[in-house]
């Protein structure tokens, strides 16, 4: 079977989660449950979520349990066995090296009294993620400014990653080891796992799923992605070292609409004919 089997890494919120604006296909999701439920396809959910949210959405949802799961935005991942839920230290290790041998303490410590930022929730925080507030007031690039000059002082090598939280007027603000992304765990999966290339399947909708796009790994953006991702995922393909490893769900696989997972198929779909027939039959 080793000529069909495939890795199929998929982020979750407005990719398999129907949580967007766009309807959602009624076949979609039981097509996709059943797709991943045969042997020779392994999941893994690639998401900012934490942990429990992770399994909330496949509760309140009836989605798959995944093989895998590439949580926190990239700074962990989980094995899943029969329900078991257990940490890959490999992975820890390799996005830890870039702290030098410093812990999250040690960091926090560091940028204790930088000005405008407060610690997120206990459940926001893990090992190699550490998750701030910043004042909306706040002037956003003087506070990246002096956290990157502590962090350099310690030679510590860290990426800092800023976004705003509209609904709640609140800036987020994340310090991460710079390999802890979701295509970086992704590349890790496939290595570790020993799939090639072509064996394997990224879908996403939205921005931190972009620099999937530049990988030569084959990544699909859903059909209810925006046309600004849509754009931009373009772009960065077409610029990356293997352009036809990028496609955009459109709609019509099936009879489905091409939002979330219907999407997620269809690109499935267009990169491993050899699942055609089992699609079919999904
Ligand atoms: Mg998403």
């Amino acid at each position: 079977m080793t000529d069909r089997r495939l890795l199929l890494c998929t982020d979750m919120d407005r990719t398999v989660i129907p949580n967007g604006e766009h309807p959602e296909d009624p076949d979609a999701r039981p097509r996709f449950a059943s797709f991943c439920g045969r042997p020779d396809v392994t999941l893994a959910y690639v998401t900012g979520r934490h942990r429990a949210l992770v399994q909330e959405a496949i509760r309140d949802y009836a989605l798959p349990e995944p093989d895998y799961a590439v949580t926190d935005v990239g700074t962990v991942i989980y094995r899943v066995t029969n329900g078991v839920w257990e940490e890959w230290n490999a992975w820890a290790e390799e996005i830890g090296a870039a702290w030098k041998g410093k812990t999250r303490e040690d960091l926090c410590a560091l940028l204790r009294d930088v000005p405008h930022v407060t610690l997120q929730e206990a459940e926001k925080q893990n090992t190699h993620k550490i998750s701030y507030y910043l004042d909306s007031s706040a002037d956003a690039e003087a506070v990246l400014a002096d956290m990157r000059a502590r962090l350099a002082e310690e030679g510590v090598d860290a990426a800092l990653v800023w976004s705003v939280d509209e609904s709640a007027d609140v800036g987020l603000l994340d310090v991460l080891p710079p390999r802890a992304t979701k295509r970086h765990a992704v590349e890790f999966l496939q290595r570790e796992l020993h799939y090639a290339e072509r064996e394997v399947v990224f879908a996403g909708d939205s921005g931190n799923d972009l620099p999937m796009m530049e990988s030569v790994l084959p990544s699909v953006l859903v059909a209810n992605a925006s046309d600004e991702v849509k754009k931009r995922g373009a772009a960065l393909a077409e610029a990356s070292a293997r352009p036809e490893a990028f496609y955009v769900a459109r709609g019509g696989l099936l009879h489905m609409n091409g939002n979330y997972s219907a999407g997620v198929l269809e690109g499935v779909w267009h990169f491993v004919p050899n699942l055609r027939n089992v699609l079919e039959k999904a």
